[in-house]
């Protein structure tokens, strides 16, 4: 259903999934935007399998994604399965690119050891969707200065030095946004304890070395792009364009999650559907 994009101006775009469970509509719809805007601008798409977490992304997802996307009619350019020169384009095998901005943001004082234990720290690999957000760091360990004594960060927790003050973006499709440093986020996770990047640190990382000019995912990640803004900054690199979709919610006004497995693009395979049943119903 898409034509075969062309690269004839510097866009460049991304379909990032987690393969943490089966696509559902919600990521039809996002990376169809996606895919559009990508080709209205002639443009590449890259693909990126953001296989951060070892504990939560099993391989068994990653095949049925790649197989649910190209059954949707989904083209990209780059990606792990055929390459490109910006790779690798799984996150699993990215870890020197995440290592060398640890190193930088170590090296400038943005970062800090943290010894704090909290629960919810397992869940930094993941973007937050929902209420999986991480909750405000009370900051006790903000003020250590010894992030020098660490030549690489496994064993403790990493935080980025939230700034205080406000964020302001303004996204291509929701418009200004505003978020407060210290209210709407606190200092979070770049690098987790037991040696796992933070997502919000790895998709930063990702897009400014895979030269992606314009990020297109879901609203409900407006508050992480306010942190990332952060990041660029910090590393003092230039930040993308950000095109938030709205969210596709089930019947209930819940946003879809991977754990509506009735909504899943395989389910509506399994059933028979056809790829453009599926775009109808968006
Ligand atoms: N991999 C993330 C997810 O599937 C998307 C992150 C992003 O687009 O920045 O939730």
């Amino acid at each position: 259903m898409w034509v075969k994009l062309r690269n004839t101006q510097g866009y460049r775009g991304r379909l990032a999934p987690s393969p943490t469970g089966l696509l559902h509509l919600g990521h039809a719809r996002t990376f169809g935007v996606a895919t559009q805007r990508a080709r209205d601008r002639g443009g590449v798409l890259v693909l990126r399998n953001e296989d951060l977490d070892p504990q939560r992304c099993r391989e068994e997802f990653v095949h049925a994604m790649m197989e649910d996307l190209r059954w949707l009619g989904f083209e990209w350019s780059e990606g792990p399965d055929v390459g490109g020169p910006y790779g690798p384009y799984a996150q699993s095998e990215r870890r020197e690119f995440y290592l060398e901005a640890w190193r930088k943001l170590r090296d400038a004082g943005w970062i800090y050891p943290c010894t704090c234990s909290r629960k919810d720290l397992a869940q930094a690999a993941s973007a937050p969707h929902d209420s999986d957000d991480e909750p405000l760091y009370p900051g006790k360990c903000r003020g250590r200065v010894d992030a020098g004594d660490f030549a690489s960060p496994a064993g403790v927790n990493w935080r980025f030095r939230a700034p205080q003050g406000v964020v302001e973006f303004t996204d291509l499709h929701l418009g200004p946004q505003r978020y407060v440093a210290g209210q709407d986020f606190g200092d979070f996770v770049v690098w987790r304890r037991d040696d796992v990047p933070a997502y919000q640190l790895a998709v930063v990382v990702d897009d400014a070395a895979m030269r992606i000019t314009e990020v297109v995912r879901g609203a409900d990640l407006l508050k992480s792009t306010a942190r990332q803004w952060l990041l660029y900054r910090a590393l003092g690199w230039e930040a993308p364009q950000f095109y938030h979709c709205d969210l596709v919610r089930d019947e209930t006004g819940v946003r879809l999650a991977k754990r509506h497995d009735a909504l899943s693009v395989r389910r509506f395979r399994e059933e028979g559907k056809r790829p453009n049943e599926i775009w109808e119903a968006l």
